[in-house]
């Protein structure tokens, strides 16, 4: 018998999750005792539910435990360490002399699983608890991290358009088995914006409803969670959870009140950000001009260009496949990539050229008393300085070790002429810059008469 417990001892060490527990242990019963079937309950103290040990993490089957189970276990278990029922033999996991749980065990040779189980079951008991623990300390691990990841966003973003799909993905992902769905007040009504869809029209008519100052509400099913955005004491959104399995436990309530509350503080401060960026010149991420000022210096450069008969070259510049970078490590990882892109670029160029940033990963760089030969040159400069600098993405990111990447980027160059009105100066390197995705990337195209 020591024998045994000393090997189940052993195989239990190797066991880090619930499945792979219970694998163990129905290996073990059914090679050592000839067992054909068995489960693992635990009780769910606070709402006094049975999970499903074993298969809580493959499928939810509350309900069946519920009606069989339940009523039959919790009367008797509490009295007795085991009991026997149909073809079943229940006996309790113990700890400190009240049940955790209990194994269900079908055939085998029950009155050897009983005298194995009077010291066995002590052993199990403690492994199951401590997979217990360990998964809700890594939740709680996991909370903090999106918490703080939270916050992070508005280092690098500041639009809504943006933000709001990450904190809904950061949310999905950390609450499994629910929907999550993010609603902005727009003009007195909620208007989803992550994700795309819901069906679910209750929802939107609690909505319509939720008092202006509110807490947080649980609909009567307690499967749906309603938590405002709150910002400088107004409702300025909500996010609804509904749950595909359990009812909404209060655990989750903390979690999900905490993480509303760190969203609205992010939504505020870009909001705020938003407002101050619309008065400021230069873009935060990369502090090349913003789009708004690069077309003022468009047109002032154009008109200084027409009245001192001076060469003027516009080059539009977009990296390559950037899209991947942020599909591949993240957006985090991308701006890191437009961050050093910039600077690379700006260590290239004089003083007096004007660098802006045009659009997402699309730059526009205007060389004042530049002909086109000149403006090839630099080109050059910059297309090889962008790919011959190493990005360090472990900087950012340090589940990525060691990784350096380097990228490429495609450049259109256009010469002003004295009768082109001066929209045409960046659209007309940007046919270039097409070409020049066209024909394979990282190359420069100068945009010349004969192809107009
Ligand atoms: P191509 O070589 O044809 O230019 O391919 P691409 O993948 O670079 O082109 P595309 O225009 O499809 O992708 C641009 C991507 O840039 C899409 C968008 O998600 C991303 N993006 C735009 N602004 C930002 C930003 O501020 N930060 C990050 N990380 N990504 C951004
Ligand atoms: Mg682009
Ligand atoms: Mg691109």
């Amino acid at each position: 018998m020591l024998n045994l417990f000393e090997i189940l001892s052993k195989s239990l060490d190797n066991g880090y999750d619930a499945e792979s527990v219970y694998n163990i242990l129905r290996d073990f019963f059914s090679k050592n005792f000839n067992t054909t079937d068995l489960e693992i309950f635990v009780i769910n103290e606070k709402q006094n539910l049975l999970k499903n040990f074993s298969k809580d993490w493959i499928y939810s089957d509350e309900n069946k435990i519920k009606d069989f189970d339940k009523k039959l276990i919790l009367s008797k278990i509490t009295e007795n360490t085991y009991f026997l029922n149909e073809d079943y033999l229940y006996y309790i996991l113990p700890k400190n002399c009240q049940p955790i749980g209990f194994l269900k065990i079908k055939s085998g040779n029950t009155v050897e699983i009983i005298e194995f189980l009077k010291t066995a079951s002590y052993l199990i008991s403690l492994k199951i608890q401590n997979i217990l623990l360990a998964k809700s300390m890594q939740k709680n691990i996991d909370f903090h991290e999106i918490v703080r990841n939270i916050a992070k966003i508005i280092e690098t973003q500041y639009e809504l358009s943006y933000i709001i799909p990450l904190i809904g993905e950061m949310i999905d992902k950390f609450m499994t088995n629910h929907l999550i769905y993010i609603f902005i007040k727009n003009n007195e009504k909620f208007e989803l914006t992550w994700p795309s869809k819901c069906s679910d029209n209750s929802i939107y008519s609690i909505l319509e409803n939720l008092p202006p100052k509110s807490e947080y509400k649980i609909t009567n099913s307690e499967k749906t969670g309603f938590f405002p955005l709150i910002s400088e004491n107004k409702l300025i959104g909500c996010i609804v959870v509904k749950s595909m399995e359990n009812k909404i436990s209060n655990i989750e309530i903390s979690y999900l009140e905490q993480l509303a509350k760190q969203s609205s503080a992010t939504i505020n401060r870009a909001n705020v950000y938003a407002e101050i960026l619309k008065h400021a010149t230069l873009d935060a991420l990369t502090g090349f001009y913003n789009r708004r000022q690069l077309e003022e210096r468009i047109k002032q450069e154009t008109a200084k260009a027409k009245r001192q008969k001076t060469p003027l070259c516009a080059i539009m510049i977009d990296i390559d496949f950037f899209k991947r970078i942020n599909d591949i490590y993240g957006h985090a990882a991308g701006d890191l990539v437009l961050k050093t892109v910039s600077k690379t670029m700006r260590s290239q160029l004089r003083e007096y050229d004007v660098a802006g940033r045009y659009g997402g990963e699309e730059f526009a760089v205007l060389l004042p008393f530049t002909k086109t030969e000149e403006a090839f040159m630099v080109a050059e400069r910059l297309r090889k300085s962008v790919e011959n600098t190493k990005i360090d993405l472990s900087k950012i990111n340090h589940e990525i070790q060691n990784k350096i990447i380097n990228v490429t980027i495609s450049l259109g160059i256009y010469e002003f002429k004295y009768s082109d009105d001066c929209d045409s100066l960046l659209k007309e390197a940007d046919k270039a810059l097409y070409i020049a995705k066209e024909s394979g990337r990282n190359k420069i195209v100068v945009r010349t008469d004969d192809k107009k």
